[in-house]
């Protein structure tokens, strides 16, 4: 165990561990530290956007993620009250346009691939953060196991109840949405194909709702996950058990398909999504924070673990690039900012029209081409984050010279 480091990335979650890849293949040298006792995430799917692959296959976990990646042909999306079909996002057409697909994945594949581009004495973990002190040229790290270490610079990529940034801001608690998630995954056997057909990837969507299957680990399992707007309140955490029948009951009215689907779940969790207003404060001198810690964001885009992503390419490119690791975070939030930002407007956006309480409005912009349940994704999916990570970002809503 190092009692000093040049640069610490504390979290060793989805944007800890693409950070220390990132750092590897630029030559960096770099400790995690992560509060679990094992990588590892449970029970759930995250998808990943073509822009997001061209990020991970730049810092060396191509290979890696394609073994695990299941390759989503497209979401194809239902009125989960009728079953009529409205909107169909395809991918692969996607994934030509943009030049990197677009996948799905079991977390735990996903954790398992960046951490196979590790050495893993660099990633310690057992090691929660609890207090950080900033002091002339270098910050000290206290752990809850008692563990000190000094660090030149630190990377805090602890996630959206980030200790990091309570530190460098105060009590900058993230505040409840007033929406939760439902989340089961059961086994692909047990699920009638026709239930996911045409694309193995359907999204119902009702008012103040929505719900989505779609196949992970190469057509093993079926994920689900869910969004309502709810008064009631929920705690954040994987862990929160929830009541299949509760589940049944905030979809009511359900289309055949969706019936029979979600009678066919016997355990779920339940999620609350909690949020922090758009902020600059994403670090300050010798600390940077990456990933939710910076910009924690409605899921409803598909891209809070895709712009850790980037995050960790850009951030690596310009420590790379720097003179000064500082002046490298000065830049970073210069060109990410703008960026995030206009993805986290993207995902509220998304989450309003999906949720739309009248369905005829909602398929009439469907059908006119000025409402969609994915949303504009195209200038969020063209970027390229390895020919444009130096650049000032085009963000619709944004200011070009
Ligand atoms: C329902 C839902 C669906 C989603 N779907 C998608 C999707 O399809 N695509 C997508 O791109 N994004 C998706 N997201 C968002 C994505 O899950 C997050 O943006 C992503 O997990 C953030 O990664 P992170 O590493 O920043 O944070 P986390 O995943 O929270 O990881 C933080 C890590 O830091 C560790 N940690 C925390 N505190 C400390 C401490 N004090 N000391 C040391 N270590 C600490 C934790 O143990 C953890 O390992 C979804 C989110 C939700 C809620």
């Amino acid at each position: 165990m190092p009692s000093s480091c040049r640069i610490a990335v504390v979290g060793g979650g989805l944007a800890g561990l693409a950070m220390a890849n990132a750092l590897k293949t630029f030559g960096i040298e770099a400790q995690v530290f992560e509060a679990a006792a094992a990588l590892g995430e449970i029970g759930a799917a995250v998808n990943t956007s073509p822009q997001a692959v061209k990020a991970l296959r730049a810092i060396g976990v191509g290979d890696a993620i394609a073994a695990v990646g299941h390759l989503s042909r497209g979401t194809y999306t239902r009125n989960l009250q009728t079953g009529e079909f409205l909107e169909l996002n395809d991918r692969l057409k996607a994934a030509e346009r943009y030049g990197a697909p677009y996948y799905t994945f079991h977390r735990a594949d996903l954790i398992d691939a960046l951490a196979s581009g590790l050495d893993l004495r660099t990633v310690h973990l057992g090691h929660r953060l609890t207090g950080l002190k900033e002091s002339g040229d270098r910050v000290a790290l206290a752990f809850a196991n008692g563990v000190e270490v000094e660090a030149e610079y630190v990377i805090g990529a602890d996630g959206v109840r980030s200790v990091i940034r309570q530190a460098l801001y105060g009590d900058d608690n993230p505040t409840y949405t007033g929406q939760m998630v439902w989340r089961a995954l059961l086994n692909a056997n047990d699920v009638p194909e026709e239930i996911l057909e045409p694309m193995g990837h359907t999204q119902w969507v009702g008012p103040g709702c929505h719900f989505l299957a779609y196949y992970i680990r190469q057509r093993k399992f079926v994920n689900i996950v869910t969004q309502e707007d709810t008064d009631k309140w929920v705690e954040e955490g994987w862990s929160t058990r929830g009541d299949p029948n509760e589940m049944r009951q905030s979809f009511p009215n359900p289309e055949p398909r969706l019936a029979k689907l979600m009678s066919l779940v016997t355990e779920c969790s339940k999620w609350g999504l909690f949020l922090r207003p758009l902020t600059d404060n994403w670090g300050r001198g010798r600390i940077q924070l990456i990933g939710d810690a910076a910009h924690a964001m409605l899921p409803n885009a598909g891209q809070g673990a895709c712009q850790a992503f980037e995050d960790a390419y850009v951030l690596g490119r310009w420590l790379q690039t720097s003179r000064d690791p500082a002046e490298a975070f000065v830049n970073f939030r210069r060109v990410r900012i703008p960026r995030v930002h206009g993805v986290q407007r993207l995902s509220l956006s998304n989450a309003r029209f999906k949720h739309a309480r009248d369905a005829k409005e909602q398929k009439a912009a469907i059908a006119a081409g000025t409402g969609s349940v994915h949303g504009n994704a195209d200038w969020v999916w063209s970027f390229d984050p390895v020919a444009d990570w130096n650049k000032e970002p085009l963000v619709p809503g944004s200011y070009a010279a």
